[in-house]
């Protein structure tokens, strides 16, 4: 056999991938609480949205509701990294709940930018996919004054009050150049329009996708591990495809990829969202070394070393126990 450059097999792994603070700051608050309080604890929602994490606290004693009203009275429930509307507060104090917010910091600043700009009377429009409990929890904050952009095809039916007083936001896990091209819509429409004092899609977002970025070109087929409910994740094979990836694809795990996406395949493409253990990375690439593509090459686009301290509520107690 001629060895010419298709013959060569070979993976190029992206980094950062995985976990970001937010996720992991979560997952650790669930997993400190059961060891606190002991099971169960309830949490609102998924933590995150990653199957295996969800599955694995599951076993330990979560319990995950979709509803405050389906904790009982008096219990302990967590909130998720996504974050919740003002009222979610208020229905669990009414039923006198102990609450711990894992909500990510992050999330968090785009909630005190929405009341911020809504005290000041601005009409806000929020960049972001319809029905993401994110975007459910940031346009609790003001609803009078939030209106829902999902994409640059839903700009022509935005209305507001003041062309003169409108700023954007958005979810922190949206596609940087898709939002972008929103953005620039938006401004065609509403010239005066202001943009959020910092970006609201995050670091850890921002990351991932230029890491795929710059490899997309060079990859055949993106692998990228994640759970189809999982914003960033879908985001990733999107922007994949984009700039020039073959053929993309979301798994939660090893054995959801399918031998015939090889076909005629050099090089293979690794990542995984924000929400995504390392472990189930470790599966994908042992499953690609089975056939043939165990040469492993790192590309690296940031370096990340951000972390943020457990919630309030959490760390109070875990002092109190010591
Ligand atoms: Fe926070 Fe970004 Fe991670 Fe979401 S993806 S939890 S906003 S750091």
């Amino acid at each position: 056999e001629p060895a010419d450059q298709t013959s060569v097999k070979k993976v190029l792994l992206a980094a950062p991938r995985g976990y970001c603070a937010g996720v992991d700051r979560a997952v650790v608050t669930v997993e400190k609480a059961l060891e606190l309080y002991g099971p169960p604890v309830y949490v609102r929602k998924q933590i995150v949205h990653n199957k295996h994490v969800v599955n694995t606290l599951e076993k330990r004693g979560a319990i995950f509701v979709d509803e405050t009203d389906e904790v009982p009275e008096g219990a302990t429930v967590i909130f998720s990294a996504h974050g919740v509307a003002p009222v979610v507060h208020e229905e669990a104090k009414a039923r006198s709940l102990k609450t711990i917010d894992a909500t990510c910091p992050l999330v968090t600043k785009v909630h005190r930018e929405a009341v911020r700009f809504a005290d000041d009377d601005f009409d806000i429009l929020l960049i972001g996919h319809e029905g993401h409990e994110e975007v459910v929890g940031t346009a609790g904050e003001a609803p009078e004054h939030i209106t829902l952009v999902d994409g640059p095809d839903d700009v022509d039916n935005v209305t507001v009050r003041d062309p003169e007083k409108v700023v954007w936001l958005s979810q922190t896990t949206l596609s940087v150049d898709e939002t972008m091209e929103t953005v620039a819509r938006l401004k065609e429409k509403f010239p005066a329009l202001q943009s959020p004092p910092s970006d609201d899609i995050c670091y850890a977002t921002q990351n991932r996708q230029l890491a795929v970025k710059q490899m997309a070109k060079d990859t055949d087929l993106m692998i990228v591990v994640g759970s189809r409910n999982s914003s960033n994740s879908v985001r990733l094979v999107e922007v994949a495809i984009e700039h020039g990836a073959r053929d993309g694809h979301l798994v939660d795990f090893a054995d959801e990829i399918d031998d015939a996406w090889l076909e005629g395949v050099s090089t293979v493409g690794v990542t995984s969202g924000a929400s995504v253990p390392e472990v189930l990375v470790r599966d994908v690439l042992a499953w690609l070394a089975e056939r043939g593509y165990g040469e492993v090459e790192a590309v690296i686009a940031a370096e990340e070393s951000l972390l943020f301290s457990l919630p309030t509520e959490l760390r109070r107690d875990l002092k109190a126990r010591k």
